[in-house]
């Protein structure tokens, strides 16, 4: 079981969001064992705990908050997190919404390397799968399984005949995270641009944080990072959107086709499917319940 991590000292980021189209700085502050992860709107003096149980939207990306403050597209900044195994931190956001910045996680992977990252004295506890847990929702689904690691697969079939099937498989680790997810960035077709404007989301996207494709092509100049972004993408967001259950998962978790609203949906099918899974602790007497079922 490893440490407890947090970052060494404070360091901040800062851009436009994807979906309000407003700037945004956010301010990264090192925490205490046992903190978690902690969002502060300071904007609005309100904090957030990163967790299931404060997610209030999930169209197109995942917000949190309360009726007062909310704080959207949290997945990419999650992911980096997680991925480096960061567990307490406080993140300082001014303003309404994540900043995008090239539309992947590798900023945030830079910001928080910059800022270093600090072992604690405590261990982390971990959920551990012990039998398979399947979620199906029409076209999508989403089912862990025990492994000894924490590996997530993930396949896509696009409409479009230009993307075709998409998969890709990885463990996660800080370098297989830096190396074949972060950089992969967000992305959608032309035909919906229109669509999302009319929403009202997406006013701030554009060929600089997201890989747009036409039927037949991609309309960024420089093309594609890897062959397979897109559906590393989905592995970035998906690895953000688990950590909303507070610990990480180990297990094979197996997705198909899923999106936000599903992966939020297979975390509470999971923690509500309580003989699949335990977890595992070194401390014998927390001092706190690990979990607040206060989402069901
Ligand atoms: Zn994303």
């Amino acid at each position: 079981m490893r440490s407890q991590r947090t970052i060494n000292k404070i360091v901040f980021i800062e851009g436009f969001g994807l979906h309000t189209g407003m700037f945004c700085r956010v301010v990264l502050r090192p925490a205490p064992q046992d903190n978690g992860i902690i969002f502060h709107r300071v904007d609005k003096n309100e904090t957030i705990r990163s967790h299931i149980g404060a997610v209030t939207e999930t169209s197109f990306a995942v917000t949190i908050g309360t009726n007062n403050a909310k704080i959207r597209t949290i997945e990419h900044l999650l992911s980096a997190l997680a991925a480096l195994g960061i567990d307490n931190i406080i993140i300082e956001v001014e303003g309404p919404e994540i900043p995008i910045l090239d539309g992947s996680a590798a900023g945030f992977v830079d910001i928080i390397y910059e800022a270093g990252i600090k072992e604690q004295d405590r261990r982390m506890p971990y959920i551990k799968i012990l039998k398979p847990v399947i979620l199906e929702n029409g076209e999508s689904s989403i089912m862990a399984f025990p492994y000894d690691g924490r590996k997530i697969s993930f396949r896509m079939h696009f409409k479009n005949h230009f993307l075709g099937e998409q998969t890709f498989s990885i463990d996660i680790d800080k370098e297989s995270f830096v190396r074949d997810i972060a950089p992969a960035r967000t992305f959608g077709f032309l035909r919906d641009v229109e669509y999302l404007r009319g929403l009202g989301l997406a006013k701030g996207g554009s060929l600089e944080n997201a890989v747009v494709f036409s039927d037949t092509e991609v309309l960024n100049k420089s093309g594609l990072r890897f062959q397979d972004e897109c559906v590393r993408h989905k592995i970035l967001d998906s690895i953000g959107d688990f950590s909303l259950i507070g610990f990480p998962i180990y297990g094979h978790i197996i997705a198909e086709k899923s999106g936000h609203t599903t992966n939020i949906n297979f975390l509470i099918e999971l923690l509500t499917n309580t003989d699949s899974w335990e977890v595992m602790t070194d401390d014998p007497k927390p001092t706190k319940p690990i979990f607040s079922y206060s989402y069901i």
